[in-house]
């Protein structure tokens, strides 16, 4: 028989993910009776199988440039209030161990469960209740606060705070349940889409490219006036690694990706001390000093010719130069939700605050993490975000 909660909650919290048990942990700690309700078989799936288990948790530069949301500014308030710095020290609380494996990014020696475990703790320590396998029937507004109908029975509490997360992998329990309360409450929704994600080519574009995949190069990717310097990976469908992950959030079908293909050099310089120094190699052989031969020989293929080094003129190596440093490319599609790590757009912000998340639509209702219409870079900054504006919101409940 299913369980009959029929108490009273001061909060209760519908998604046991980054956000919600945050927001949980820090209502509970403030006395505040408080339960999660999930209708997955376990709680916090996306940490869990986050940063290739490792769970990049934060970023130690996190600034309100690395988040894109229709209101730049909305993310500043909470992320300013919950800092990475805080994070980390929750973190080394547990003595969990972590390292930077670049740019700032955090992530676990170990294991992601090690986050899990630190958010079921800390909920567990303040008595904060967490239901799985509970499905949200239906919210509904009532005097000093809301009713929910689930599968288990119904709840009532003041506060209620959507913490569903986004669209992008749904069979980790992802669902459009929170855009749908929202609408039900008056909100708008800023459109959605699948973010860091990789992108595809088909047709010709593909046959193209399927010798190169495996392989990856440090690039310089632009589009939509963002550029990001990591590795592209090549794959069987198109494009992958964090420089395409990145980039994904800015892209939009028709636009071209810029490419320069040697962004740590002068490639000038660099031709130019080739041709004087190795006059008698082939091109490609120059190029393979920098890539896999694979790369090299696709990137001669782009260029047109392959010839000795001494045998190219000027309007050559003016030629290579550009299609180096600005190779253009028009991928077809983005990958999509099913293996995308998070979803662009969400909850407009405009009638929601950014100090305490509650809904300026409805009274005591509240929005936090990926539900909304903010969405982190690649690099630990969701996390960052959840962390966030779980614990301004659990600060206000
Ligand atoms: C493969 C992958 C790897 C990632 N790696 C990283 C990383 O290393 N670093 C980083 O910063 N970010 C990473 N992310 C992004 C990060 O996981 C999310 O941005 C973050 O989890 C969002 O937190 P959230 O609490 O808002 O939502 P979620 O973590 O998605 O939690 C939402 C919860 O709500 C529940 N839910 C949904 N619908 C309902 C419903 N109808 N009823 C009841 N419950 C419901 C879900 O089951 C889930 O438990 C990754 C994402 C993916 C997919």
């Amino acid at each position: 028989m299913p369980e009959n909660d029929s108490i009273h909650y001061d909060v209760v919290i519908i998604g046991a993910g980054a956000a919600g048990l945050m927001c949980a942990a820090t209502a509970a700690g403030r006395g505040k009776n408080t339960i999660v309700l999930d209708h997955a078989n376990k709680m916090a799936k996306k940490v869990l199988m986050s940063g290739g288990g490792k769970c990049n948790f934060t970023n130690m530069y996190v600034e309100p440039e690395n988040f894109l949301s229709q209101n730049p500014h909305f993310c500043k308030s909470a992320l300013s209030r919950y800092t990475q710095w805080d994070f980390i020290s929750l973190v080394d609380k547990y003595g969990i161990e972590y390292y930077e494996k670049e740019l700032g990014q955090l992530f676990c020696k170990q294991s992601s469960k090690e986050i899990r475990d630190l958010l079921l703790n800390e909920c567990q320590k303040v008595n904060a209740r967490i239901q799985l396998k509970c499905d949200v029937l239906s919210v509904k507004p009532v005097q000093d606060g809301f009713t929910i109908d689930t599968s288990l029975g119904q709840y009532k509490c003041n506060s209620l705070i959507i913490a569903t997360g986004g669209l992008s992998i749904p069979t980790m329990g992802a669902s459009g349940f929170g855009y749908q309360i929202a609408e039900q409450f008056g909100h708008k929704i800023v459109e959605t889409g699948a973010g860091l994600t990789p992108l595809t080519f088909k047709g010709k574009l593909l046959q193209q490219f399927i010798e190169l995949a495996g392989n990856s190069a440090r690039c310089r990717v632009s589009c939509g006036g963002q550029s990001f310097t990591n590795a592209v990976l090549f794959t069987h469908k198109g494009l992958s690694g964090p420089a395409i992950l990145q980039i994904s959030n800015y892209w939009k079908k028709g636009d071209y990706l810029e490419v320069n293909w040697m962004p740590d050099l002068d490639i000038d310089e660099w031709l130019s001390k080739g041709i004087s120094q190795r006059p008698e190699a082939l091109l490609r052989t120059l190029l393979a000093t920098e890539f896999s031969q694979t790369i090299a020989n696709f990137i001669c293929r782009l260029i047109g010719f392959d010839k000795k080094l001494k045998q190219i003129d000027h309007k050559e190596k003016l030629h290579i130069i550009n299609l180096l440093e600005n190779w253009r490319i028009f991928p077809d599609d983005v990958e999509g939700y099913r293996v995308a790590e998070v979803t662009l757009g969400g909850v407009d912000t405009s009638e929601i605050s950014s100090k305490t998340f509650e809904s300026q639509r409805q009274s005591g209702l509240y929005f936090i993490g990926e539900v909304l219409d903010v969405t982190g870079h690649l690099g630990g900054f969701n996390f960052q975000w959840a962390w966030a504006s779980g614990y301004a919101a659990g600060q206000y409940v």
